[in-house]
């Protein structure tokens, strides 16, 4: 079977676009789920690629979800992220038969991670929250009342 991520450099010779649509999952970019970090298959890629003279071009849109803890609350809650408009670009001296868009894939989509996620954009457990880190706040940051 023909792997979802080799674009073969052939069949755009006679100038013509290759669409790209496919379901790829996360195994097959080699991405594992962590503790807090879980990633729900699969990874939606649509697009094409074509060749502007000597260059492969490969133009995405990927959308994929992840599910992450809560910072606030810890409550594990799903996130969809969207990667407008990835352009992807090798000379075609670097391709032999088939350019492989695993690794261009796997960092486009690592990249996007959001360091932390919030409960629908607002935890309802937040309230508590903001208590908690003025407390703090003025505990740590003796000056932070200078500007009053
Ligand atoms: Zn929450």
């Amino acid at each position: 079977m023909q792997n979802k991520l080799h674009i073969l450099i052939h069949r755009l010779k006679d100038q013509k676009d290759e669409k790209i649509v496919d379901k790829i999952l996360f195994e097959e970019l080699d991405i594992e789920n962590e503790k807090e970090l879980i990633f729900l298959d699969p990874i939606q890629i649509d697009g094409k690629a074509y060749l502007a003279s000597e260059t492969l071009i490969i133009n995405l849109n990927i959308t994929f979800t992840i599910s992450m803890p809560c910072i606030i609350c810890e409550k594990f809650i799903k996130q969809e992220i969207e990667i407008k408009n990835l352009y992807i670009t090798e000379e075609l001296t670097n391709i032999k038969t088939y350019f492989d868009m695993k690794d261009e894939i796997r960092n486009a989509t690592l990249v996007q991670i959001p360091s932390f996620v919030e409960c629908m954009k607002s935890c309802p457990e937040r309230q508590n929250a903001k208590k908690y880190f003025k407390k703090e706040a003025k505990r740590n940051f003796p000056f932070s009342n200078l500007k009053e």
